[in-house]
């Protein structure tokens, strides 16, 4: 069944509209009577029927609210140093897919892409469409935000989790599993993944200080959208969010 978030409370009815409206009218010819799920902004799921459709507003009758929840126990925030050329797309969609719940695209000292003003606004953009549709297709219950392109001291004054890990490929005592065993009730982490560069001697300075750990995902070296995928899903197999 098709999933759309809609932007308004939960209510009996609701409207549809936008690049969605139109999606389903013109694209997916959705007729009166069909099922959908809908969730709201305020955060109920449920599985709704088109009552009326055209191009600009499909209205829906919600049936009946999902109470499952499709959100992970723990609440994941990728900090991601710009990759090159389309690898963030593809790490957003995919951890979007695994569970995470917010992006924060760092530019970092060794990233190779440099995106300022207008150009990172874009883009920026772009990736929270690309995050609205992989919420969409997993069948999450939220889309996760992509904040705006920020530097590592931003982003560390921006993040208020207690739990901060930063894969670092020199790091050798201690491993992603260990440091999440030492977590006690892991309910939200902050993720810090360098550019394919590296992290900057600098920037790891910042982020211990700012009480991150510093974290070994084994002895090879992992390409950046590697490194960051792979950490999701060990953090989430950990916590038995990816079928535990
Ligand atoms: N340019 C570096 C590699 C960067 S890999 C080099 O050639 O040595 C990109 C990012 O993935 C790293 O900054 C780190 O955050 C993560 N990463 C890759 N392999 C890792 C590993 N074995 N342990 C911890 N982090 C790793």
């Amino acid at each position: 069944m098709h999933r759309f978030f809609v932007p308004q409370p939960y209510g009996e009815t609701m409207t549809i509209t936008g690049v969605d409206a139109r999606h389903i009218y013109t694209v997916l010819r959705m007729q009166t009577g069909t099922k959908v799920q809908i969730v709201s902004d305020d955060g109920v799921s449920a599985v709704a029927e088109i009552a009326e459709a055209n191009e600009n507003a499909v209205t829906v009758r919600c049936l009946e609210v999902i109470a499952e929840s499709h959100e992970p126990a723990v609440r994941i925030t990728l900090a991601q140093g710009l990759a090159k050329g389309e690898k963030m797309d593809f790490i957003i969609q995919k951890a979007v897919e695994l569970g995470v719940s917010e992006i924060v695209p760092m530019a970092m000292e060794h990233s190779v892409v440099r995106l300022e003003g207008d150009k990172a606004a874009k883009k920026v953009e772009r990736w929270q469409k690309i995050a609205e549709a992989a919420a969409k297709q997993s069948k999450r219950d939220i889309v996760p935000k992509v904040q705006p392109v920020q530097t590592v001291t931003q982003m560390l004054a921006n993040n208020l989790c207690e739990c901060k890990l930063i894969a670092y490929e020199c790091e050798d005592k201690l491993g992603l599993k260990t440091a999440l065993q030492r977590q006690t009730e892991l309910r939200e982490l902050l993720l810090i993944i360098g550019p394919e560069g590296g992290i900057a001697e600098s920037e790891l300075q910042q982020a211990l200080a700012a009480g991150a750990l510093g974290v070994s995902l084994g002895k090879r070296i992992l390409r950046a959208e590697t490194a960051a995928l792979v950490a999701a899903a060990a953090i989430f197999y950990e916590t038995g969010d990816l079928g535990g």
